[in-house]
């Protein structure tokens, strides 16, 4: 079984625009693997034979949660086609300023959706401040899997908002959360997530672009973090679910550790209990 717990998505008459502004905000230094449609995913999922992907969409803004909400539920219900409903994992987003957000996890709890994406650049906040714990103690007590982007943002100047150290402190402060640190715990931040992460019970995800599949510290926590977990992302479409398997098999696991990797943990974190052949 192969899940990946982290791609994106835009609407069909957006797509193009978003991927062109995205991939211009980072000076050209990354190119997309896919067109970033629903469609587009579902024919890269197929071709490389992945079951589930976690769709994480991201309110920049605190009204755009109910707009997330829907188009989530509408992936999840069918409304956007039987292959949507049946290998897409739609996440939702509640902004951390949003003056209802407890309001709305509750919502996006009782929706029956299984997480929500963070995104400390996109929603102006730092990760370990006192709101966000609070947010934090919110998902945990309604038992929603936090995905957060972690380390540098490719696309802003360098603030350090969502680094290791902080996930590191999350992860003491609401002990029992259910926390995915992207990037291997902070994209191009990799010493001091080996530093601050390596070995803790904290889920990292594997997405890193093609540049850093050599980076000696990115390659020792996907080495040495505990295998169980280690969940298998791409952030497609800024890389193909081809190149991202190619990165987790080059670490030199078992066979079984690989498994658990790159579908078994996050069947097992998300609760899902079959694979979905195409
Ligand atoms: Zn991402």
């Amino acid at each position: 079984m192969l899940i990946d717990v982290h791609v994106h998505t835009f609407p069909d008459d957006l797509a193009a625009r978003a991927l062109k502004k995205l991939v211009e905000k980072t000076g050209n230094f990354i190119a997309p693997a896919g067109d970033g449609t629903n469609a587009g995913l579902l024919d890269a999922m197929r071709r490389d034979g992945i079951d589930y992907a976690v769709v994480c969409p991201i309110a920049t803004k605190p009204a755009q949660f109910d707009g997330i909400l829907t188009e989530a539920l509408a992936i999840r219900d069918g409304a956007r086609g039987a292959a949507a409903a049946l290998h897409l994992v739609p996440f939702a987003s509640v902004h951390p300023e949003d003056a209802a957000r407890f309001a709305h996890l509750a919502r996006v709890a009782e929706s029956g959706l299984r997480g929500i994406k963070l995104h400390p650049y996109y929603q102006g906040c730092v990760l370990d401040a006192p709101p966000l714990l609070e947010y934090f103690r919110c998902c945990r007590d309604l038992d929603l899997t936090v995905q957060c982007h972690c380390g540098f943002d490719i696309g802003f100047p360098f603030e350090p908002v969502c680094g290791p150290e902080r996930v590191a402190r999350v992860m003491r402060e609401v002990p029992g959360l259910r926390f995915i640190a992207a990037h291997l715990g902070g994209w191009r931040q990799w010493g001091g997530a080996a530093e601050h992460l390596l070995g803790k019970d904290v889920y990292l995800d594997t997405a890193v672009l093609l540049p850093h599949f050599g980076d000696g510290d990115a390659r020792r926590i996907l080495r040495e973090h505990p295998a169980d977990r280690l969940l298998f992302a791409t952030d497609w479409p800024w890389l193909g679910f081809g190149e991202g398997m190619r990165f987790v098999r080059s670490a030199g696991l078992t066979p079984g550790q690989e498994k658990a990797i790159l579908g078994l943990n996050a069947a097992q974190l998300l609760g899902i209990t079959a694979p979905a052949p195409w």
